[in-house]
């Protein structure tokens, strides 16, 4: 399984940068999850859209799903050339309700309500889903594949159930949006992101979600104080970096 970053930023995107998006790969079969404002640019460097199995919202902000206005005109464009057959399917919450029925957009988006009791499987790849505290419905995510473990904590504020569903993560994907201090509902910390890799017993972390304004080398300087001489590696995902799961 390989994960790309397309997009590490919360809100809105920093000058030059993309918000939240990440492709997940496995095999031939790509699945982007969340698809923030930048992340179709990016995307066109790791991936042909036109090959998607599928896409997954963890939520319908704007920062997770805006370019999804243009992906689905690029990908209108490619079913009517034949670059590809089907329309895309988008899984995510079916809350609000408005924002869910907008996605749907002619024979090209096919929206599907994400079952936070049902494992889905898209080309090999297992989702399984866990509703967390954000300021809308919000599913974070484990995706497996060929016994590895991948999961993206999608926007939250702390959580003691997500210290289980992220249980020997090989790689925790964990949005660290604010420092020590600092209030804003639906949202973790840099420490608290350091604290549930740390509780987990995940074997690598990511930080994303990544407030433009402030100093990414303090939020993960926190991360990896809360982590202290665990040996756990964490690092700021990069944008357009890879890795090997
Ligand atoms: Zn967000």
């Amino acid at each position: 399984m390989r994960l790309t970053v397309l997009g590490v930023c919360g809100g809105y995107p920093a000058p030059g940068r993309a918000c939240s998006g990440y492709l997940v790969e496995a095999g031939p079969s790509a699945v982007l999850v969340d698809c923030g404002s930048g992340v179709m640019a990016n995307l066109g460097r790791h991936a042909n859209f036109r090959a998607l199995e599928a896409v997954v919202l963890s939520h319908l902000h704007g920062d997770h799903m805006s370019d999804l206005l243009v992906l689905r005109y690029a990908v209108q464009r490619a079913l009517a050339e034949g670059g590809r057959t089907r329309p895309l399917p988008v899984y995510a919450p079916p809350l609000p309700e408005e924002e869910f029925e907008r996605l749907r957009y002619k024979q090209v988006l096919d929206p599907r309500p994400i079952d936070p009791d049902e494992k889905l499987e898209l080309g090999g790849l297992v989702f399984r889903f866990l509703a967390v505290p954000h300021t809308i419905l919000t599913y974070a995510m484990a995706i497996e594949h060929g016994g590895r473990k991948l999961v993206y904590t999608a926007d939250t504020s702390w959580f003691d159930p997500l210290v289980e569903f992220a249980r020997d993560a090989d790689l925790l994907l964990c949005e660290a949006t604010l420092l020590e201090g600092q209030r804003s509902p639906g949202h973790l910390t840099g420490r608290e992101a350091g604290e549930l890799a740390l509780r987990a017993g995940a074997r690598r972390a990511l930080l994303t979600h990544l407030w433009p304004t402030l100093d990414w080398g303090k939020v993960l300087a926190e991360a990896q104080a809360a982590v202290g001489e665990a040996g756990l590696p964490v690092e700021q995902a990069g944008e357009g970096s890879s890795y090997r799961i």
